[in-house]
């Protein structure tokens, strides 16, 4: 896609629009198939579930030595059809954490939760016995079947929103928890947006700092330098305010195609993530699930889509 120049701030708004109405879509997209898939995904969850290798008790900390994409070499990692067929980790995916203000759309509310009903959701997490895990461990997991913690879940947060910093940070640290925070760089510093001092704060707590683009194009549509400028330059600018490699990237509205991911790969990606859809038969690293964790659902329900989609 070739760039038009729009004024920073409306190529933000613009952006975020987008990562709204594009996200809903591609959401209701998948809905039909996810239920279709459901009756069958439900009777072989449980099975599934209890075959997830864990240790024990173990927290998210102490099995964190499984490997990372640097020490584990390609002849070392299993095939696709071997990770394809591992039980999946359930991965949320949140957006804003605020509460909802008369302007926002009913669609909108399924990316904006409000504060109350994310400290229910976490809660729910913490008090079930969930451990957060980082993506090095679920990719050690899925490449070697490195054991995870019991009851795994990863946490991810689109957008560089200025309120996973100020309001999700203080409740997951609250029960030990960390995060994936995957940022679009041309919102950094921005007003409701975090700056990059925050982003490395995140980083030095023990949270994982993922590439989401520098302004949410759709993957699928870049050609020529539209790779440079949505992935290599935000890439360096991350690993610049971090001082640590970027592995890991989700794509902005959750839209990929097998054309992206040789370019992801060659860029220094160990790793992507999409939405609910199904993954590439190929490619399973490229394309690992997360649901977006919605406004409208309650601790239970949140526990119900968790089950059910993964
Ligand atoms: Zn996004």
């Amino acid at each position: 896609m070739k760039f038009t120049y729009y004024p920073l701030l409306a190529a933000v708004s613009l952006a975020s629009l987008g990562a709204l109405t594009a996200c809903s879509d591609a959401k209701n997209a998948t809905a039909a198939e996810s239920n279709a898939a459901t009756s069958s995904a439900l009777a072989a969850d449980s099975a599934e579930t209890a075959t997830i290798t864990t240790a024990g008790n173990a927290t998210a900390a102490s099995v964190g030595n499984g490997g990372s994409p640097a020490t584990i070499p390609a002849n070392k990692r299993a095939d696709a059809a071997t990770i394809i067929a591992r039980p999946q980790v359930p991965i949320l995916c949140y957006h804003q954490i605020r509460d909802w203000r008369p302007r926002d759309s009913k669609g909108a509310k399924d990316y904006i939760v409000p504060v109350e009903q994310f400290k229910a959701q976490i809660k729910m997490l913490a008090d079930s016995g969930y451990h957060t895990i980082l993506p090095d461990q679920l990719f050690a997991y899925l490449t070697t079947g490195a054991p995870l913690p019991s009851k795994p879940v990863m946490l991810t947060f689109d957008d560089t929103d200025l309120d996973q910093f100020t309001v999700a940070r203080p409740t997951l640290d609250k029960y030990g928890f960390k995060a994936v925070y995957f940022i679009m760089t041309v919102s950094l510093g921005r007003p409701n947006y975090m700056s990059k001092a925050q982003v490395k704060q995140l980083s030095d707590e023990g949270n994982i700092i993922g590439s989401h683009t520098w302004d949410h194009h759709n993957v699928k549509k870049y050609q020529g330098d539209d790779w440079v400028t949505q992935i290599e330059k935000p890439t360096k600018q991350l690993e610049e305010i971090t001082g640590k490699k970027i592995n890991y990237f989700a794509y902005p509205f959750g839209l990929w195609n097998p054309e992206a991911i040789p370019e992801l790969k060659k860029r220094g990606m160990d790793a992507a993530f999409i939405l609910a859809e199904k993954r590439d038969q190929q490619d399973p690293l490229y394309t690992i699930r997360r649901i977006i964790a919605s406004g409208y659902w309650s601790p239970r329900t949140l526990h119900n889509s968790m089950v059910q989609s993964f």
